[in-house]
């Protein structure tokens, strides 16, 4: 039930939708939540908030690994950096739902590591039996009937909630990339080290800020949907970034023009002029 759903289809998912309400997990209703100055978080699990392979895994479980079984297959897992202050951070403000198109065996199995206590998402987890041609935008409909202004979700891809703007798009999680397959077919491969993955922090930041502005509007009785603030938000931190970077980028061009050291970057700047020069010739 993306936006763009057509009438028929948005027929047949409402009738889909209401054979669904009585598998629905428990959940506050909207007024509660916002007495209780919480808003609602979707949170998708692959390639947001951990990476799973069923290839064999050479070398040492790090921090954050664990093996599971899903049917016949045995899965690898990693948690992705920070889960932790993120789930612990975020639930004192949102309350939070697994939103995933996996199989409920599969997220059950992850989230006795990733929430053991359940602590942070209780039975709130909607899986792929429960989401219709797997749209998470119909699951969140689904949700939520009444309104969805107080919700937002956190997922790797955009096109499965339908591209809406309470979305937080995060960059995949690629912990198992680089395979690198062995002959014979073999399943082994090993996995390639790869820089911080601070993600889940920056993720954090801004959803804060939605919710922090959200109740700052609320408590003058005033409403601004979370779609509305997720923008301002995201602008506001892309914007601390490239000032930042704009700021750290001068201070470079400074050192090196009057020291003469770091040549490459010096080079690499000065011919950005020319470069928009000749794009500019192109398009003529
Ligand atoms: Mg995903």
């Amino acid at each position: 039930m993306t936006p763009q759903t057509s009438a028929p289809e948005f027929i047949e998912l409402l009738n889909y939708l209401k054979s669904k309400k009585n598998i629905l997990p428990a959940k506050k209703d909207q007024a509660t939540l916002l007495q209780e100055r919480r808003l609602v978080l979707l949170v998708d699990l692959d390639h947001t908030i951990l990476q799973t392979t069923y290839l064999n895994f050479e070398g040492d479980f790090e921090e954050g690994m664990f093996e599971f079984r899903c049917g016949r297959k045995s899965v690898t897992c990693k948690l992705r950096p920070h889960h932790k202050q993120f789930l612990e951070s975020l639930s004192l403000k949102f309350e939070l739902h697994v939103v995933t198109v996996a199989v409920k065996s599969y997220a059950k199995s992850v989230l006795k590591h990733l929430d053991p206590e359940g602590r942070f998402f209780g039975n709130r987890i909607l899986t792929r039996e429960d989401i219709p041609y797997d749209d998470k935008f119909a699951a969140m409909m689904m949700l939520f009937p009444n309104g969805y202004e107080h919700v937002v979700a956190i997922d790797d891809k955009r096109s499965v909630w339908g591209y809406m703007r309470n979305q937080y798009h995060i960059p995949k999680f690629r912990f198992f990339e680089n395979l690198d397959y062995e002959t014979f077919g073999s399943l082994s491969f090993k996995r390639k080290m790869k820089k911080p993955d601070d993600a889940l922090l920056k993720a954090e930041k801004v959803l804060l800020e939605v919710h922090e502005k959200f109740f700052d509007f609320y408590d003058k009785n005033q409403t601004k949907s979370t779609a509305e603030l997720f923008e301002e938000a995201k602008e506001k931190f892309e914007m601390v970034e490239v000032r930042n970077g704009t700021k750290k980028l001068k201070e470079t061009t400074e050192n090196t023009l009057n020291e003469d050291v770091d040549k490459g970057r010096t080079e690499e700047i000065e011919l950005k002029p020319k470069r928009k020069a000749q794009r500019r010739l192109v398009e003529l």
